[in-house]
């Protein structure tokens, strides 16, 4: 496909990210779809720290730096500001990683989701508090290291299911995207910026220091994510039924994603057997 992409930066270059960051360039192409008449609303996470210290910035975007639990309360503010201000044509995008969603920032999201507020609210997930040395969250998959996930041969704390919890509030809009697939990604935001109410969208985000890959490598453990059926790309359809949007020609074994990750060393075979046909399940409810 020939992509119609603006050559306007709006993360620019010399931003603080890692190299081979998922999350950075997840945003830099949400930035290309949504334009330059986007407001973003960060929570503390990796984003904080890539965009830079006051004075300077990375995003040549306005942006909300607010307090880890309350992205979704805040953006609720920005858009009623415009709204009172009578400004239409101004995408409010909250830009969170999984601690700042899946944990600390659950209850703002949910109010805001629950009052249908009109902003996209992206989660970027890395699968762990990254920003602060790698601790582990509510979106660590099982059995993946962290510095703080107890030792122990179970496999414990199976990762919470946002996309669920997000569903059950009747979202505008509900997506998962990796940018791995740049089309399904780039149409994926195409349709969150096109309409209004409250929009959801969970990214998987590669990691390298975090998952314990070489920087190179991102790319392609992110697509194994969605070939292997870990990390399937779904969409709300009109009835707000999710359906895959990418059905691979076969699916991969779950050990080709696992194998390939410093931080899933200490699975077992057993671990992996078990993991397969839990993924085989979930994709399966997915039609
Ligand atoms: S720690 Fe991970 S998520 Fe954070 S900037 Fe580095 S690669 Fe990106």
């Amino acid at each position: 496909m020939l992509w119609n992409v603006t050559t306007t930066e709006y993360l620019t270059s010399g931003h603080m990210a890692c190299p081979g960051c998922g999350a950075s360039l997840s945003l830099r192409h949400a930035l290309k779809v949504l334009g330059g008449q986007t407001i973003v609303v960060l929570p503390a996470c990796c984003m904080s720290i890539i965009a830079g210290a006051f004075p300077s910035s990375a995003f040549s975007v306005p942006l909300l730096h607010v307090p880890f639990a309350t992205a979704a309360a805040c953006a609720s503010g920005v858009r009623r500001s415009l709204l009172a201000q009578g400004k239409k044509g101004v995408s409010v995008m909250v830009w969170a990683g999984d601690g700042g969603t899946f944990d600390i920032g659950l209850q703002a999201l949910s109010g805001a989701a629950e009052r249908h507020e009109d902003f996209i609210y992206v989660c970027y997930d890395n699968e762990a508090y990254m920003n602060t040395g790698i601790q582990r969250s509510s979106a660590t998959p099982q059995g993946a290291w962290t510095t703080t996930t107890p030792a122990g041969k179970e496999l414990q704390y199976e990762k919470k299911d946002v996309i669920a919890i997000v569903k059950a509030h009747a979202p505008a809009y509900l997506a998962t995207a990796n940018i791995a697939y740049p089309d399904d990604f780039m149409a994926k935001f195409e349709r969150a910026r096109d309409l209004s109410g409250f929009r959801f969208l969970h990214l998987l985000s590669a990691c390298p220091p975090g998952w314990k890959i070489d920087s190179s490598e991102a790319l392609h453990i992110s697509r194994l994510a969605v070939e292997t059926g870990i990390f399937p790309l779904l969409e709300q359809d009109e009835e707000k039924n999710l359906r895959l949007t990418y059905v691979p020609q076969s699916w991969l074994p779950v050990a080709a994603y696992f194998q390939a990750q410093g931080r899933f060393k200490g699975l077992a075979e057993e671990d992996i057997d078990f993991l397969q046909q839990e993924t085989e399940r979930k994709i399966a409810a997915y039609g």
